[in-house]
């Protein structure tokens, strides 16, 4: 939103702008739409595999299968691979909970490590001190849009032989050395929420991978364990992507590059606009962050963000509490001190707006509303 004044009672400037989003695309989602509805094309059929090859083209060679959300994405890859009760499966302290939920429903051990201090991915040092005869798999997760050390992961995955799997919710587009993240592991999960890079007007998710034996086991689950009607080889689910989310997905998809160009514009800016900002850090602006998020972190956290509100810019704290130190997990007996990074971060991270249609003269003003409040 571009219409507040700068003195006086301000208008909201989101953190994600969903609406100015629809606007700009506004006459081909309603016509995507409308379609769906006038030809009753609800569930499976053309909409659906039209989005799913697209989509899988924007990411590489391998094949993409929709499912109902990204939890459910990454449930069946686990679930297509075997892992089990008596498996661990080492997951970041820092994400959505969703990343080790998943282990747990699957009757495995999720075993938490610290993150790094630059970034906020699993740091595959640590990884590789939590590897012992039962694990199975490694989900890491490119965190806010970046990239996760995806080189060195893959490297510890193959040498030890466990699957590395790619939690890609928020890293839609993101490239690590000239490659789309999701094409590293043996599957990546994806999520369609509707703020995410690649959002669309409800729940979606999907899982690409470039192994077609899995490709096929996945689609089976989603489609209760049915190759064909009435034969169900296995116990699946009912996972699917309505034909009206893909429907928005495929006029949203060939926008979605220039989106990512465009935070990443904004990024800059928010970096020239910060120099010399002491207590502050800012995101490094490494190659093929796709900026999901922009989050900035400051020991000041709790008074900064005081300040924006009260001069009507939305935050949001991505995440407050590490998941490991959730009551939830209270069980496996973590402690702080187990996760320095990751409690540091509970305790400093910021999100502030980040979009791509996210003006100029707004950026300007976000960005003055918080130097303003870290040198008072
Ligand atoms: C959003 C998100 C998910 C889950 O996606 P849903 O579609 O909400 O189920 C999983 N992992 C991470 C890191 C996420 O941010």
């Amino acid at each position: 939103m571009t219409t507040h004044s700068y003195s006086g009672h301000k208008t909201e400037i989101p953190l994600i702008d969903l609406h100015a989003q629809y606007l700009s695309l506004k006459e081909e989602i309603d016509t995507a739409i409308f379609n769906c509805v006038q030809n009753s094309d609800f569930i499976g059929g053309e909409t659906v595999r039209k989005f799913e090859q697209d989509f899988a083209r924007f990411l590489g060679n391998g094949e993409l299968v929709s499912c109902a959300n990204g939890t459910d994405s990454l449930e069946m890859i686990l679930q297509a691979l075997d892992i089990e009760k008596g498996d661990e499966v080492i997951v970041p302290a820092m994400t959505w909970i969703s990343t080790s939920e998943v282990v747990v429903r699957a009757g495995a051990t999720a075993v938490f490590v610290d993150v790094e201090p630059d970034g906020g991915c699993i740091d595959p040092e640590k990884v590789e001190q939590a590897i012992n005869k039962k694990t199975k798999a490694i989900i890491c997760v490119h965190l806010y849009g970046r990239a996760a050390r995806l080189d060195l992961l893959s490297q510890i995955a193959e040498q030890h032989g466990i699957y590395l799997i790619e939690d890609c919710a928020q890293a839609h587009g993101t490239t690590f050395k000239g490659k789309k993240a999701g094409n590293f592991g043996i599957a990546a999960s994806f999520s369609f929420y509707p703020g995410k890079n690649l959002g669309c007007y409800g729940d979606g998710g999907a899982v690409y991978t470039h192994d077609p034996v899995l490709a096929k086991k996945v689609r089976m689950i989603a489609n209760h364990g049915q190759e064909e009607k009435h034969r169900h080889i296995i116990h699946g689910r009912n996972s699917r992507l309505d034909a009206i989310q893909a429907a928005i997905l495929s006029v949203k998809l060939p926008h979605l590059q220039n989106w990512i160009e465009a935070k990443r514009a904004l990024a800059k800016a928010y970096k020239s606009a910060f120099q010399n900002t002491y207590k502050l850090q800012l995101p490094e602006d490494t190659e093929g962050h796709s900026y999901h998020l922009y989050v900035i972190q400051t020991e000041n956290r709790a008074q900064l963000k005081a300040q924006l509100e009260k001069s009507g810019i939305q935050t949001a704290i991505h995440y407050p509490l590490a998941l490991p130190l959730q009551a939830c997990y209270e069980k496996l007996g973590y402690e702080r001190k187990d996760f320095p990074v990751s409690v540091r971060m509970q305790e400093c991270v910021l999100s502030i707006p980040m979009y791509a249609e996210l003006e100029i003269a707004d950026l300007n003003y976000i960005s003055q509303i918080i130097k303003q409040a870290l040198t008072a």
